[in-house]
């Protein structure tokens, strides 16, 4: 893999025109192209020709171990209902599992990630009576060995529940002690018919573990939106602020103005972000909660598994279909939707040391577009991706 030491004529987020520096896998400056005279070509410089250049995309949810890539396509087996679905996913991941190993297809996906720019993703990894710890074992050596491309933080997830579940609760305790940087959940309410008893038990081992949390919360109504304030006012009194998430939250979608109003500003208050992937029954109001100061980011979540046939890993896609869910038009609009995929995904996921800024890590990609708001309409190809300053892809006018 090469490393370039320029990057010429790139358009930033601001509109700006910049050359960036790099030097030891990080940016050390980003220089007005109006401050130099024209040339095309310095040894080691790569031409941008006003490309977008984007810090790293960032997938803030997926299911690595879960995914099918890499082995043959599976036709989708729908079921009725989520415990239905839970079944059938155990029965068809013994069958996939013979045609091609889950490090193998965790690998797979995450390389394709990569491939598309994003530096950083965020992978629940099932965690159950089933399978005990055998997929944090392979996402554990898949991320060994995918480092140099992708960074990939994981979760401890009780795919079967918690308190329905016997023995998961200890599960996770050793997922979070061999690796797992958070602990996860699924509906207290809705799976485990028991909110305090599953809450209880994520946020004790989140605190004894120095663990962040971050909650599959499907749950609609009333009932997720308690929910949501019983995990804000958890998040609030163990000073968790900034490292408790819920994914889906899909009864922000479907609250009336006073209940929305009360629960958005509770998330804001106790800094609860919110992941949203987009297609849904309830999609979460992504420019009201933005309004009200909550941190909503984005993710793939199930990237061709047993829950849905659908998915690439592109983030910039995934940036589109939540702009056409949510219904976000105008340019600041899309503006925020790329956010959903960069920075508030970045900051969701506690990454410091992230941005198009002298000092951060040369984890960039540049896409055939002029602008942000373009980028998010069209999520158009990728022309170059560096991880760590090397190039994992270049389709520049110049490497043709
Ligand atoms: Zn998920």
């Amino acid at each position: 893999m090469t490393s370039p030491a320029l990057l010429l004529d790139a358009t930033l987020p601001d509109g700006s025109a910049v050359d960036v520096h790099l030097a030891d896998g990080r940016i050390t400056a980003l220089t007005p192209v109006s401050a130099r005279p024209p040339h095309t070509g310095a040894p080691g410089a790569v031409r941008l020709d006003g490309a977008l250049l984007l810090p790293a995309l960032v997938d803030g949810h997926a299911h690595l171990d879960k995914t099918f890539l890499g082995a043959p396509w599976q036709p989708h087996r729908a079921t009725d209902g989520l415990r239905a679905q839970i079944a059938s996913e155990r029965a068809l991941r013994h069958e996939v599992a013979r045609l091609a190993p889950v490090a193998e297809r965790a690998e797979a996906l995450a390389r394709r990630m990569a491939s598309l720019g994003t530096g950083h993703v965020r992978s629940h990894v099932d965690v159950d009576p089933d399978t005990g710890l055998d997929h944090l074992h392979a996402l554990l050596e898949v991320r060994e060995r995918v480092r140099d491309v992708i960074g990939v933080q994981l979760v401890a997830f009780p795919q079967s529940g918690v308190v329905a579940s016997p023995g998961v609760a200890d599960l996770l305790d050793a997922a979070l002690r061999e690796g797992a940087e958070l602990i996860g959940g699924l509906d207290p309410a809705g799976f485990d018919g028991d909110v305090d008893g599953q809450l209880d038990i994520v946020f004790g081992l989140a605190g004894r573990h120095g663990a962040g949390v971050d909650i599959h919360l499907h749950d609609g109504g009333p009932v997720g939106a308690s929910q949501l304030r019983d995990i804000a006012d958890r998040t609030a009194a163990l000073g968790l602020a900034g490292r408790v998430a819920v994914s889906h939250a899909y009864a922000l979608g479907g609250l009336d103005a006073d209940e929305l109003h009360t629960t958005a500003r509770k998330l804001a208050e106790a800094g609860v972000a919110i992941m949203t992937n987009g297609p849904s029954r309830s999609m979460p109001p992504v420019k009201l909660l933005h309004e009200y100061g909550v941190r909503v980011f984005a993710g793939s979540d199930n990237i061709r598994d047993a829950w849905w046939p659908y998915g690439t890993g592109d983030m910039l896609e995934r940036a589109t279909i939540i702009g056409l869910q949510g219904e976000l038009m105008t340019d600041r609009e899309l503006l925020l939707a790329a956010d959903l995929v960069t920075t508030h995904a970045a900051a969701a996921l506690g990454l410091s040391d992230y941005g198009l800024a002298p000092g951060a890590p040369a984890d960039l990609v540049a896409v055939a577009a002029g602008s942000v708001p373009e980028a998010v309409a069209a999520h158009p190809e990728r022309l170059l991706v560096l991880h760590g300053g090397r190039t994992l892809l270049d389709r520049t006018p110049g490497a043709r």
